[in-house]
């Protein structure tokens, strides 16, 4: 990790593109640092790359991200060169399982530092494993959700994995969606 006093997000996705920190290294194609726009307000974290994300170099491009795509479109009213798209691990785990804890550990501070470059006014964690890292804890997304948290100087709302309600559908795509309107009211009284 470069020093970080004076290391921009360019340079720490240089530095993300050849880390070899954990075994994920191995198998991946590309490492998926993140997109979007580096002086975003919103920022939103997923999980960890699928294979189609590994095979783009880029997040949620899949069916998880169509939905994501959307959902912003419609409730925030942004598309992804708006706002910033990173996840809890930069490399695809093997045939899609959960990031493990030493991987986990091993990635974070790629996604602290982005955060802390891009400074966003918003953070918006997708699933448990975005929420349970930022917030340290091992609640639950269903009882985190719906709240607004404190992280840094920025407001954290955590909400459902898109892959999560792609399956759910019906009462999680309403509470998807009014989690992202709140997100929307807080980047819009963080502009006011
Ligand atoms: N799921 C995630 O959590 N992140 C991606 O980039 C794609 C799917």
């Amino acid at each position: 990790m470069p020093e970080s006093g004076r290391t921009t997000l360019r340079q720490l996705r240089e530095t993300a593109l050849v880390c070899t920190r954990c075994p994920l290294a191995e198998g991946r194609t590309q490492v998926v640092f993140g997109v979007g726009d580096p002086e975003a307000d919103l920022l939103f974290v997923g999980e960890g790359p699928g294979r189609e994300e590994d095979l783009a170099g880029e997040p949620f491009v899949g069916r998880s991200g169509k939905l994501l795509d959307r959902l912003m479109a419609e409730e925030i009213g942004v598309t992804r060169s708006a706002c910033y798209i990173a996840n809890v691990v930069k490399c695809r785990p093997p045939n899609n399982r959960n990031p493990a804890p030493d991987e986990i550990a091993a990635c974070r501070p790629y996604l602290e530092a982005q955060i802390a470059l891009i400074k966003p006014a918003v953070v918006v964690t997708l699933g448990n494993f975005a929420t349970q890292l930022l917030l340290d804890t091992t609640d639950g997304i269903r009882r985190l959700r719906g709240s607004v948290y404190p992280y840094g100087s920025a407001h954290l709302v955590p909400t459902y994995h898109p892959a999560y309600v792609l399956r759910a559908g019906g009462e999680a795509m309403a509470e998807m969606r009014a989690d992202l309107v709140r997100a929307k009211r807080l980047v819009a009284e963080r502009a006011a």
